[in-house]
Order: C-alpha cells, then sequence, then structure tokens
C-alpha cells in the first residue's frame, strides 16, 4: 500500500494576520493559505496583496484593522525601522488595546529591538514572539525554513503549529532576544561563506581557471555546502535577481557588530558588504559580492 506524507491536511482554526509581503513574506503567507489558515494580508505596497487575495487571503487597512480581526499576527519586514513602524505608527499595531491577541516577528532585526517590541506589546497587554528565519526564498516557498524563536513557552506552543507549515524545524531558543542573536550569528557564516566563495572563483579566474570549473572543485569536494551549491548559477549566469536582497545582509552585519561581534573577520567582511552596497548593487542577490569584488 502506498503511503502518502501530507504537510497540508489539518482546517486550522486560528485566524492569521500577515505584514509584509516581499519576497520571503509572500510564499509563507501563501503556504499558510495552503495549509488551511484563514489568512488576513496588509502590504504597504497594495498591489503585492493581489497574489494572495487571489489565492484566499482577504485584505486588511492597515495593521490595527488586522490585529482586530486576527488571532494572531505575523510580521516579514525589511529591518527594525519598518518593524518599528509597523507597531508604533498611527493605525499601528499598538494604535487600539487588543488584549491576549499574539504578534509574532519573522523579520531580521537586532536583539535589542525584539525586547523593544517584546516590552511595548507587554504594555498593550499583547504576547510577543520573536521567530527570524534562516532560508532564503526557496526554503521559504517549500515551507522548510528553520524558524529560531525567542520568547515565552506558551507563546511558541500556541503559535507551533504556524511554524509547522513554515518551516522543517522551529527551535525555541529562550526568552527574547535569543532567537535575534541566533540569526545574526547564522548569517555572519553566510556572509563569510559568500565572500569567501567569490574571492576563491575571482583568484582561480584571474589565473586561468574558468568559473565552471572552479565551481566544479568546489562542489565535488568538502569545502561545497549548500550555499556554494545555490549560488554557483547565478555566477556561471553572472545574474543575480534578489533572493535575499544584499542590502538586508549589510544590516545584518551592522546589527551583529551592533550587538558585540568583534571578532577579526567581522569587520572587514561588513565592509566588503557596504561597499557592494555603496555600489549600487543593494536590490541583488548577496551573491552580487562577486561582481564589486571584480572590481577591485
Ligand atoms: P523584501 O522583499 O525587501 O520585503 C520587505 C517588506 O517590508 C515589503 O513587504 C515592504 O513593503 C515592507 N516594508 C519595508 N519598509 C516598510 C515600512 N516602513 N512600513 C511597512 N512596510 C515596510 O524583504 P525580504 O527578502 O522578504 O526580507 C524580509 C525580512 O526577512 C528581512 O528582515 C530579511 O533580512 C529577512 N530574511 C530574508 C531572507 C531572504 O532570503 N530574502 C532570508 C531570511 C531572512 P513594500 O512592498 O511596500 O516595499
Amino acid at each position: 500500500m502506498r503511503t502518502f506524507v501530507v504537510k497540508y491536511t489539518v482546517m486550522n482554526k486560528l485566524k492569521l494576520g500577515w505584514i509584509g509581503l516581499g519576497n520571503m513574506g509572500n510564499p509563507m503567507a501563501k503556504n499558510l493559505i495552503k495549509a488551511g489558515f484563514e489568512v488576513i494580508v496588509f502590504n504597504r505596497t497594495k498591489e503585492k496583496e493581489t497574489e494572495l487575495t487571489e489565492a484566499g487571503a482577504t485584505s486588511a487597512d492597515n495593521p490595527q484593522q488586522l490585529l482586530e480581526i486576527s488571532d494572531v499576527v505575523l510580521t516579514m519586514l525589511s529591518n527594525d525601522e519598518a518593524v518599528k513602524a509597523v507597531f508604533e505608527g498611527k493605525s499601528g499595531l499598538l494604535a487600539k488595546e487588543q488584549p491576549g491577541k499574539l504578534v509574532i516577528n519573522m523579520s531580521t532585526v537586532s536583539p535589542e529591538t525584539s525586547r523593544y517590541l517584546s516590552e511595548i506589546s507587554d504594555k498593550h497587554q499583547l504576547n510577543f514572539l520573536e521567530a527570524p528565519v534562516s532560508g532564503s526564498v526557496k526554503p521559504a516557498q517549500d515551507g522548510t525554513l528553520i524558524i529560531l524563536v525567542g520568547g515565552t513557552a506558551e507563546s511558541y506552543n500556541k503559535a507551533k503549529p504556524i511554524f509547522d507549515v513554515l518551516g522543517k524545524v522551529s527551535h525555541h531558543l529562550g526568552a527574547v532576544g535569543a532567537g535575534s542573536s541566533a540569526k545574526l550569528a547564522i548569517n555572519y557564516l553566510l556572509a563569510l561563506n559568500l565572500q569567501g566563495l567569490a574571492e576563491t572563483i575571482l583568484f582561480a579566474e584571474r589565473n586561468g581557471v574558468s568559473r565552471e570549473n572552479m565551481l566544479a572543485i568546489v562542489n565535488e569536494g568538502t569545502c561545497g555546502n549548500g550555499i556554494t551549491k545555490l549560488k554557483s548559477p547565478s555566477i556561471l549566469n553572472n545574474s543575480f535577481p534578489a533572493a535575499f536582497a544584499l542590502k538586508h545582509l549589510v544590516k545584518d552585519l551592522r546589527l551583529a557588530k551592533e550587538a558585540g561581534l568583534d571578532a577579526p573577520l567581522i569587520h572587514p567582511l561588513f565592509d566588503s558588504f557596504n561597499r557592494a552596497q555603496n555600489m549600487g548593487l543593494g536590490d541583488e542577490d548577496v551573491m552580487a559580492i562577486i561582481k564589486s569584488l571584480k572590481q577591485n
């Protein structure tokens, strides 16, 4: 007898509000709809809601209204400023007292901002979880993100059915701040990998070894890993449409420095990605670091 493993079966009763339909938020919200959740969306640029409403979501006028009609609200926004604006803005999540609801920030922000969001939520009797993710657009589409959670066990348990749809695993790491710290740490390793791969390919190329041959050597050996394999096609095609925009990694490296990372490589690494951003590569994919290094 054949056994079918179906991830999306249960009709979910929690009403979910989703704010932020960028590269990550769009596929994540879609997966929740597919999983049977009732999903209400809000995005600053309203046109980006169309794909979701066509998939079955409804739309809210602003974050405050979204929270009013949801049990749980999730945010997936660019950076600290964007998340604060959505919480504290005129029609933001905190504009009206709505005690007992759960708000989950999945954007990458500093541990300090995350603790601040937790405090202001607490003052408004909202429960708060941080849940940044490791993994990019493909894992977001496939529901195989790694979710790094900080907050109370009670809120984590409430959110677990949502995390089970969005990710292959969720780690409850402790109090708010732990999830953001883990996220900044893993993105430091990501940046080291990207910089190392770009430098390796350019060094080989300058000495007569083709990109194709050098990438094969990397990926066939023990130095090859998920990220070297994932980014190889873009290096070969010299084309870098954003899966993870370079400007977001610059932000994460800056946040890691501000959170106390003072290791020997963080400073040149930040300078390198920051230089690439200043060259106009911020909206391209993180692997576009190779374009800026080639010009050195
Ligand atoms: P993105 O494509 O740039 O989308 C950003 C979203 O934030 C958009 O919905 C944008 O709205 C919204 N936004 C920005 N500023 C805002 C403001 N002031 N008020 C309201 N909304 C605002 O970003 P993404 O790639 O989805 O990344 C989202 C978060 O996940 C970031 O923190 C990133 O570091 C993190 N992350 C990304 C990846 C990845 O591979 N992409 C992987 C892991 C984690 P508009 O549509 O109106 O611009």
